[in-house]
């Protein structure tokens, strides 16, 4: 198998180090980031200027060819998959920070999977919480290479996103939560008295047992698989019968 191993946070993450080195358990890897961090950047993509892939300084080991590119997650799977041909499967991570129900839809790291499911691709995103302090990325090491094992059984699902609790017990397959978030603008004034902005956002409700968050919070490694066609399938129906 042929693995293009990405992220959002930047191909000098410690969180893609660990995701490479798990990865060559399961084929052949090669490494294709972000030379700067592009976190929460979702699906963009760089059209309004070219892009450029250089050899990384940063070593993945001799057998792990590694390029960083001047752009998005989404970029990095188009020139990745440009430059290595026949990659079977995408994994993007091993993102610092959680990407659980409504931050998928802002996720870097998710959207690089995502971008490999549109080119007909097999695409899993990894994330996990951070701390005070970095991940223990030798800790979770095993249950990784478990969850990649996992998602790639299934060979009808070409979308799936990881997520791992710091200390996790077991795996369990879940659904996203969907439930709302308070999205606060904290103001502030940065050291030459100009005024700045943070956006932070917190779940407003506790979350629903089954889904994503809810298993990440129970010490479970939640796997939830996603599908690309966003079509309310049920609003489709009732609008078909009533509004033409
Ligand atoms: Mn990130």
């Amino acid at each position: 198998m042929r693995i293009l191993v990405t992220n959002d946070d930047g191909i000098y993450s410690p969180g893609i180090a660990a995701l490479a080195r798990v990865a060559t358990k399961f084929g052949e890897v090669y490494v294709v980031a972000p030379d700067v961090e592009q976190s929460s950047m979702g699906h963009a993509v760089t059209h309004s200027r070219p892009l450029t892939i250089k050899k990384s300084t940063n070593s993945f080991g001799e057998q792990v060819p590694a390029h960083r590119v001047n752009g998005t997650p989404a970029d990095c799977v188009a020139l990745g998959t440009h430059l290595h041909a026949d990659i079977d499967v995408v994994l993007s991570g091993i993102n610092m920070g959680p990407n659980l129900g409504n931050s998928m839809w802002h996720s870097g790291t998710l959207a690089a999977a995502k971008q490999a499911a549109l080119f007909g691709l097999k695409g899993i995103a990894l994330s996990t919480p951070v701390g005070n302090s970095d991940p223990d990325f030798d800790a979770l090491e095993p249950f990784v290479e478990r969850a990649i094992a996992a998602a790639l059984e299934d060979q009808d699902s070409n979308l799936i996103n990881i997520n791992f609790p710091p200390a996790p017990r077991d795996l369990i397959w879940t659904r996203q939560s969907v439930r709302q978030y308070d999205g606060h603008v904290v103001p502030g004034v940065d050291p030459m008295g100009r005024k700045h902005y943070w956006f932070t956002v917190t779940p407003l409700e506790p979350a629903e047992e089954g889904t994503d968050r809810w298993a990440v919070e129970n010490g479970l490694v939640s796997l939830t698989p996603l599908r690309l066609d966003l079509t309310d399938e049920s609003a489709l129906t009732r609008m078909q019968q009533t509004h033409l």
